[in-house]
Protein backbone atom coordinates (compact mmCIF):
# COMPACT_ATOMS: atom_id res chain seq x y z
CA UNK A 1 0.00 0.00 0.00
CA UNK A 2 1.17 3.47 -1.06
CA UNK A 3 0.46 6.12 1.31
CA UNK A 4 1.51 9.75 1.36
CA UNK A 5 0.58 13.28 3.14
CA UNK A 6 -1.30 12.85 6.34
CA UNK A 7 -1.15 9.28 7.55
CA UNK A 8 -2.48 9.36 10.71
CA UNK A 9 -4.87 12.18 11.76
CA UNK A 10 -6.20 11.81 15.20
CA UNK A 11 -8.65 14.54 16.92
CA UNK A 12 -9.53 15.40 20.39
CA UNK A 13 -9.01 12.10 21.31
CA UNK A 14 -10.32 10.31 24.41
CA UNK A 15 -9.84 7.30 26.22
CA UNK A 16 -11.10 6.88 29.87
CA UNK A 17 -11.00 3.56 31.95
CA UNK A 18 -13.55 2.15 34.88
CA UNK A 19 -11.61 2.27 38.09
CA UNK A 20 -12.48 1.46 41.29
CA UNK A 21 -12.69 5.21 42.19
CA UNK A 22 -14.56 6.23 39.58
CA UNK A 23 -13.43 6.62 35.71
CA UNK A 24 -9.14 7.01 35.07
CA UNK A 25 -8.42 9.34 32.21
CA UNK A 26 -5.63 7.63 30.33
CA UNK A 27 -5.88 10.13 27.20
CA UNK A 28 -8.04 13.21 28.04
CA UNK A 29 -7.80 15.28 24.45
CA UNK A 30 -5.05 14.48 21.76
CA UNK A 31 -4.75 16.13 18.53
CA UNK A 32 -1.73 14.56 16.30
CA UNK A 33 -0.94 14.94 13.31
CA UNK A 34 1.72 12.41 11.32
CA UNK A 35 2.89 12.77 8.05
CA UNK A 36 4.42 9.40 5.75
CA UNK A 37 8.23 8.98 6.37
CA UNK A 38 8.46 10.34 9.71
CA UNK A 39 10.00 9.06 12.47
CA UNK A 40 7.85 9.77 15.58
CA UNK A 41 9.32 9.18 19.06
CA UNK A 42 6.74 9.01 22.00
CA UNK A 43 8.33 9.82 25.16
CA UNK A 44 6.80 10.82 28.81
CA UNK A 45 6.60 9.24 32.24
CA UNK A 46 5.11 5.75 32.90
CA UNK A 47 1.60 6.07 32.85
CA UNK A 48 1.31 9.12 31.01
CA UNK A 49 -0.93 7.42 28.45
CA UNK A 50 1.92 6.18 25.58
CA UNK A 51 0.67 2.20 25.06
CA UNK A 52 -2.90 3.75 25.34
CA UNK A 53 -2.50 5.70 22.10
CA UNK A 54 -0.55 3.74 19.84
CA UNK A 55 -2.85 0.80 20.75
CA UNK A 56 -5.78 2.99 19.71
CA UNK A 57 -3.73 3.98 16.48
CA UNK A 58 -3.57 0.73 15.83
CA UNK A 59 -7.35 0.00 16.50
CA UNK A 60 -6.32 -2.53 19.34
CA UNK A 61 -8.19 -0.22 21.73
CA UNK A 62 -11.45 1.62 21.38
CA UNK A 63 -11.64 5.41 21.91
CA UNK A 64 -14.23 7.09 24.33
CA UNK A 65 -14.52 10.16 22.08
CA UNK A 66 -12.78 11.48 19.49
CA UNK A 67 -11.49 10.63 15.92
CA UNK A 68 -9.01 8.22 14.32
CA UNK A 69 -7.86 8.50 10.75
CA UNK A 70 -5.03 6.26 9.55
CA UNK A 71 -4.22 5.83 5.34
CA UNK A 72 -7.30 7.40 5.02
CA UNK A 73 -9.67 5.08 6.94
CA UNK A 74 -12.22 6.24 10.05
CA UNK A 75 -10.81 3.52 12.39
CA UNK A 76 -12.76 4.92 15.30
CA UNK A 77 -15.67 3.48 13.27
CA UNK A 78 -14.53 0.18 12.07
CA UNK A 79 -15.52 -2.67 13.95
CA UNK A 80 -14.93 -6.78 14.45
CA UNK A 81 -13.12 -8.36 11.01
CA UNK A 82 -13.32 -4.99 8.61
CA UNK A 83 -11.38 -3.65 11.77
CA UNK A 84 -8.91 -6.84 11.85
CA UNK A 85 -8.80 -6.73 7.87
CA UNK A 86 -7.46 -3.03 7.89
CA UNK A 87 -5.05 -3.67 10.74
CA UNK A 88 -3.55 -6.55 8.96
CA UNK A 89 -2.89 -4.21 5.72
CA UNK A 90 -2.36 -1.39 7.11
CA UNK A 91 -0.55 -1.77 10.93
CA UNK A 92 2.77 -3.34 11.21
CA UNK A 93 2.91 -3.84 15.20
CA UNK A 94 6.18 -4.49 17.00
CA UNK A 95 6.58 -5.03 20.90
CA UNK A 96 9.06 -5.04 23.69
CA UNK A 97 8.92 -8.69 24.19
CA UNK A 98 9.54 -9.73 19.80
CA UNK A 99 6.45 -12.06 20.51
CA UNK A 100 7.74 -14.52 17.87
CA UNK A 101 6.15 -17.76 17.80
CA UNK A 102 8.65 -20.11 19.65
CA UNK A 103 7.89 -23.14 17.55
CA UNK A 104 8.12 -21.68 14.38
CA UNK A 105 11.13 -20.77 12.61
CA UNK A 106 12.64 -17.14 11.89
CA UNK A 107 10.73 -17.69 7.96
CA UNK A 108 7.81 -18.89 9.02
CA UNK A 109 7.27 -16.70 11.22
CA UNK A 110 7.29 -13.43 9.10
CA UNK A 111 5.04 -15.47 6.84
CA UNK A 112 2.24 -16.20 9.13
CA UNK A 113 0.81 -12.53 8.82
CA UNK A 114 1.01 -13.25 4.49
CA UNK A 115 -1.30 -16.58 5.41
CA UNK A 116 -3.50 -14.70 7.76
CA UNK A 117 -4.10 -11.86 5.36
CA UNK A 118 -3.69 -13.54 1.66
CA UNK A 119 -2.00 -10.38 0.81
CA UNK A 120 0.82 -12.23 -0.96
CA UNK A 121 -0.23 -15.49 -3.04
CA UNK A 122 1.51 -18.43 -1.42
CA UNK A 123 4.21 -19.13 -3.83
CA UNK A 124 5.48 -15.67 -3.27
CA UNK A 125 5.16 -15.88 0.52
CA UNK A 126 8.58 -17.60 1.74
CA UNK A 127 10.81 -15.55 -1.05
CA UNK A 128 9.09 -11.92 0.09
CA UNK A 129 9.94 -13.28 3.79
CA UNK A 130 13.77 -13.94 2.68
CA UNK A 131 13.28 -10.57 1.23
CA UNK A 132 12.63 -8.89 4.44
CA UNK A 133 15.15 -10.69 6.70
CA UNK A 134 17.36 -9.85 4.57
CA UNK A 135 16.23 -5.91 4.74
CA UNK A 136 16.58 -6.26 8.17
CA UNK A 137 20.23 -8.30 7.98
CA UNK A 138 19.09 -11.11 9.27
CA UNK A 139 18.73 -13.61 6.26
CA UNK A 140 21.14 -16.07 7.69
CA UNK A 141 19.11 -17.05 10.68
CA UNK A 142 15.88 -17.30 8.24
CA UNK A 143 15.32 -20.80 9.15
CA UNK A 144 16.42 -21.27 12.69
CA UNK A 145 13.78 -21.01 15.91
CA UNK A 146 13.60 -17.21 17.07
CA UNK A 147 15.20 -18.90 20.82
CA UNK A 148 18.83 -19.43 19.14
CA UNK A 149 18.57 -15.51 18.40
CA UNK A 150 20.06 -13.24 20.38
CA UNK A 151 17.77 -10.59 21.34
CA UNK A 152 18.65 -7.91 18.67
CA UNK A 153 18.41 -10.68 15.98
CA UNK A 154 15.05 -11.66 17.48
CA UNK A 155 14.10 -8.20 17.13
CA UNK A 156 15.07 -7.27 13.40
CA UNK A 157 12.61 -10.68 12.84
CA UNK A 158 9.70 -9.02 14.61
CA UNK A 159 10.39 -5.94 12.88
CA UNK A 160 10.41 -8.28 9.36
CA UNK A 161 7.09 -9.51 10.16
CA UNK A 162 5.90 -6.29 10.91
CA UNK A 163 6.68 -5.43 7.55
CA UNK A 164 5.67 -8.62 5.69
CA UNK A 165 2.00 -7.18 4.08
CA UNK A 166 3.80 -4.39 3.34
CA UNK A 167 1.99 -2.03 5.73
CA UNK A 168 2.62 1.46 5.53
CA UNK A 169 2.62 2.22 9.19
CA UNK A 170 5.37 0.78 12.15
CA UNK A 171 3.41 0.97 15.59
CA UNK A 172 6.41 -0.22 18.36
CA UNK A 173 6.02 0.12 22.15
CA UNK A 174 9.37 0.50 23.55
CA UNK A 175 10.71 -2.12 20.65
CA UNK A 176 13.94 -1.42 22.55
CA UNK A 177 13.21 -2.19 26.10
CA UNK A 178 14.50 -5.12 26.38
CA UNK A 179 18.02 -4.60 24.24
CA UNK A 180 21.53 -3.63 25.18
CA UNK A 181 22.39 -0.07 24.27
CA UNK A 182 24.74 -1.22 21.18
CA UNK A 183 21.27 -3.26 19.90
CA UNK A 184 19.33 -0.58 20.76
CA UNK A 185 21.17 2.12 18.20
CA UNK A 186 20.88 -0.47 15.52
CA UNK A 187 17.48 -1.05 15.76
CA UNK A 188 16.59 2.19 16.33
CA UNK A 189 19.18 3.02 12.96
CA UNK A 190 16.61 0.45 11.02
CA UNK A 191 13.41 1.85 12.08
CA UNK A 192 15.21 5.60 10.60
CA UNK A 193 16.20 3.59 7.35
CA UNK A 194 12.34 2.07 7.21
CA UNK A 195 11.35 5.93 7.67
CA UNK A 196 13.25 6.93 5.08
CA UNK A 197 12.22 4.76 2.62
CA UNK A 198 8.74 5.93 2.92
CA UNK A 199 6.97 3.93 6.29
CA UNK A 200 5.34 5.90 8.67
CA UNK A 201 7.08 5.03 12.08
CA UNK A 202 5.30 5.77 15.70
CA UNK A 203 7.71 4.28 18.53
CA UNK A 204 7.08 4.47 21.97
CA UNK A 205 9.99 4.87 23.97
CA UNK A 206 12.30 5.21 26.91
CA UNK A 207 15.65 6.18 24.87
CA UNK A 208 17.23 9.38 25.69
CA UNK A 209 19.16 10.14 22.70
CA UNK A 210 17.09 9.62 19.64
CA UNK A 211 18.84 12.51 18.06
CA UNK A 212 19.97 11.19 15.01
CA UNK A 213 17.15 8.42 14.45
CA UNK A 214 13.47 9.61 15.53
CA UNK A 215 12.27 13.04 13.29
CA UNK A 216 10.47 14.63 16.05
CA UNK A 217 9.71 13.67 19.65
CA UNK A 218 6.35 14.26 21.10
CA UNK A 219 6.34 14.26 24.66
CA UNK A 220 3.15 13.00 26.62
CA UNK A 221 2.32 13.92 30.19
CA UNK A 222 -0.89 12.98 32.17
CA UNK A 223 -2.71 11.72 28.85
CA UNK A 224 -2.00 15.40 27.38
CA UNK A 225 0.62 16.20 24.47
CA UNK A 226 2.90 18.24 26.70
CA UNK A 227 5.97 19.14 23.53
CA UNK A 228 6.26 18.15 20.02
CA UNK A 229 9.58 18.85 18.81
CA UNK A 230 10.81 17.97 15.12
CA UNK A 231 14.64 17.40 14.45
CA UNK A 232 16.30 20.02 12.73
CA UNK A 233 19.07 17.55 10.80
CA UNK A 234 18.40 14.97 8.74
CA UNK A 235 17.61 11.59 9.94
CA UNK A 236 20.66 9.30 9.34
CA UNK A 237 22.94 12.21 9.45
CA UNK A 238 24.31 11.30 12.25
CA UNK A 239 28.17 10.79 13.51
P1 LIG B 1 2.22 4.43 29.56
O1 LIG B 1 2.27 3.49 28.40
O2 LIG B 1 2.62 5.83 29.23
O3 LIG B 1 2.99 3.91 30.75
P2 LIG B 1 -0.58 3.68 29.72
O4 LIG B 1 -1.16 4.14 28.45
O5 LIG B 1 -0.28 2.23 29.84
O6 LIG B 1 0.71 4.55 30.06
O7 LIG B 1 -1.56 4.05 30.93
C1 LIG B 1 -2.11 5.35 31.10
C2 LIG B 1 -3.04 5.34 32.30
O8 LIG B 1 -4.16 4.51 32.03
C3 LIG B 1 -2.41 4.78 33.55
O9 LIG B 1 -2.95 5.50 34.65
C4 LIG B 1 -2.90 3.35 33.59
O10 LIG B 1 -2.96 2.86 34.90
C5 LIG B 1 -4.28 3.46 32.97
N1 LIG B 1 -4.66 2.23 32.24
C6 LIG B 1 -4.03 1.74 31.15
N2 LIG B 1 -4.64 0.62 30.71
C7 LIG B 1 -5.68 0.40 31.55
C8 LIG B 1 -6.70 -0.61 31.63
N3 LIG B 1 -6.79 -1.60 30.73
N4 LIG B 1 -7.60 -0.51 32.64
C9 LIG B 1 -7.55 0.50 33.52
N5 LIG B 1 -6.62 1.48 33.50
C10 LIG B 1 -5.69 1.44 32.53
MG1 LIG C 1 3.32 1.70 28.12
Amino acid sequence: MEVSGTVISVRDLVKDYPGPAGRVAAVRGIDLDVDAGEFVAVVGRSGSGKTTLLNMLAGIDQPTSGEIRVAGQRIDELRGSRLAAWRGRTIGLVFQFFQLLPTLTVAENVILPMDLCRTVPPRRRRGLALQLLDRVGIAEQADKLPATLSGGQQQRAAIARALANRAPVLLADEPTGNLDSATSESVLGLFAELAADGNTVVMVTHERDLSGYATRQVTLADGLIRADVRACAEPGGRS
